[in-house]
C-alpha cells in the first residue's frame, strides 16, 4: 500500500516527507492509520547512525497509536476502528522458550524492530511510525483500553514499557523504596508508575533544582547526589534503582544507597561505565543489572494499569514537519518530558 512518512536519506540530512510503500498485508496482519507517534531518543540516535548500523533511507518512530483500518482473514483480536498501538518490536520467532512464556523482547532469534529490523519473510527493512500507516501482525498490536488518553499514551509503548518492566521483574508494590536516576523521558515516567504502584519514590539528581518537578511527578523525596552528607544518611535506604540515564557515568556513587539485595538497573543506553567498585556489591549482596522493554503481553499489562491508575506521560504536542527542531530541542534536554507528532499534520 501507496503511505507517506517522514524520512532521513543519510545521516547528515534533516527529515523530509517520503512516498513509500507498505508491504501487502498477510493473513494475520492488521493495517493502521497512525494517529500519533512519540519521539524517542533511539529515533535520533537512529536518523543520526550514531550505533553505525542505520540502514537509508530511515523512518523512526516507535511510540505508535492508531486506528484499524484494515484486517488480515486470520485476524481474530482486532476490526476496522479499534484503537490500537504499537510498540519497539512487531515480530519475533514466536517457537523459542522466550517467546513461548511472553518475552519476545528477548527472543533467541532476535525481535524484529518496529524500525531498523528486517521483515522475517520478504527481508525488506522495516520502517517505523514517523509514518500515516503500519502494517503489523496481530500478534504485536496492543489494545488501547477504553479511557487512555489517545494523544498522550504513545510514548507508553517506549519509555512506560522499559520502566514499568523493570518495575514488575523486581516486584515493586507498596511500600517499595525506589530510586529513579535521571529526570527525563524515561525517568518521569518511572516516577510517575512507581508512585502508583505505592512505592515511596525518590528522584537522584545532581543538582537540587528538579525538586519542585520531581514532587509534582509523584515522587516523595529528591536526593541531591553530589551532597555528600546527604548521600551518606540515605545509606541502605532502597530496594530498587532505575537508572535512566543516557551517556557514560560513574555508578559507584549510587550503589551504598541500595539495601541488602537491593539492585540498580539500567534503562539507559549507556554504554560502558566507569570501572565498578566491587566491595558494596560483595559485602551488602547488592546488584547491578540491566533491563530492555517488556513482552507483549507485558506491555499490554502496563497500558491497561496506566489506564486503570489514569497514569499518563507529560507531553508536548508537535506537528510532523517539526521533528527537526523537536530533535535538537532533544538533544539539549529541552523537552517535558516527551515530544509526541499529531500525525494528522501529515497530509496524504
Ligand atoms: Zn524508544
Ligand atoms: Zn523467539
Amino acid at each position: 500500500m501507496k503511505t507517506i512518512g517522514f524520512a532521513c536519506t543519510s545521516a547528515d540530512v534533516p527529515l523530509a516527507p517520503l512516498s513509500f510503500e507498505r508491504r501487502a498485508p498477510r493473513a494475520n496482519d492488521v493495517v493502521m492509520e497512525i494517529l500519533y507517534c512519540g519521539v524517542c531518543h533511539s529515533d535520533l540516535h537512529w536518523a543520526k547512525n550514531d550505533w553505525g548500523w542505520t540502514v537509508f533511507p530511515a523512518i523512526p518512530g516507535h511510540e505508535i497509536i492508531g486506528r484499524v483500518i484494515e484486517t488480515g482473514t486470520d485476524v481474530t483480536r482486532y476490526k476496522a476502528g479499534d484503537f490500537v498501538a504499537v510498540g519497539c518490536m512487531v515480530d519475533s520467532c514466536q517457537h523459542c522458550d522466550q517467546c513461548r512464556k511472553g518475552e519476545e523482547q528477548l527472543c533467541r532469534e532476535g525481535q524484529t524492530g518496529t524500525y531498523g529490523g528486517f521483515d522475517r519473510f520478504t527481508k525488506e527493512h522495516t520502517l517505523g511510525g514517523y509514518s500515516k500507516h503500519l502494517v503489523v501482525r496481530e500478534e504485536f498490536v496492543l489494545r488501547v483500553p477504553d479511557g487512555l488518553d489517545l494523544a498522550r499514551a504513545a510514548p507508553l509503548l517506549c519509555a512506560g514499557i522499559t520502566t514499568y518492566s523493570p518495575l514488575r521483574t523486581w516486584n515493586v508494590g507498596l511500600g517499595s523504596r525506589v530510586g529513579v536516576i535521571g529526570l527525563g523521558g524515561l525517568g518521569h515516567m518511572a516516577v510517575k508508575l512507581a508512585s502508583g504502584m505505592g512505592a515511596h519514590v525518590t528522584v537522584l539528581s545532581r543538582t537540587p533544582d528538579k525538586a519542585k518537578d520531581a514532587h509534582a511527578l509523584g515522587a516523595n523525596a529528591l536526593l541531591v547526589s553530589t551532597d555528600p552528607e546527604a548521600m551518606a544518611k540515605a545509606a541502605n535506604g532502597f530496594d530498587l534503582i532505575i537508572d535512566t540515564v543516557p551517556v557514560r557515568h560513574d555508578l559507584n556513587p549510587y550503589m551504598p544507597l541500595l539495601d541488602v539485595d537491593g539492585t540498580l538497573v539500567i534503562v539507559g543506553q549507556l554504554g560502558p561505565v566507569d570501572e565498578p567498585n566491587t566491595v558494596p556489591m560483595v559485602l551488602g549482596r547488592r546488584r547491578i543489572a540491566g533491563s530492555p522493554i517488556g513482552g507483549i503481553r507485558q506491555t499490554q499489562e502496563m497500558l491497561d494499569f496506566c489506564a486503570a491508575k489514569n497514569i499518563l506521560p507529560d507531553v508536548e504536542m508537535i506537528r510532523m514537519d517539526e521533528i527537526n527542531h523537536a530533535f535538537e530541542r532533544m538533544e539539549r534536554s529541552d523537552v517535558r518530558y516527551r515530544f509526541v507528532i499529531d500525525m494528522a499534520s501529515l497530509a496524504l
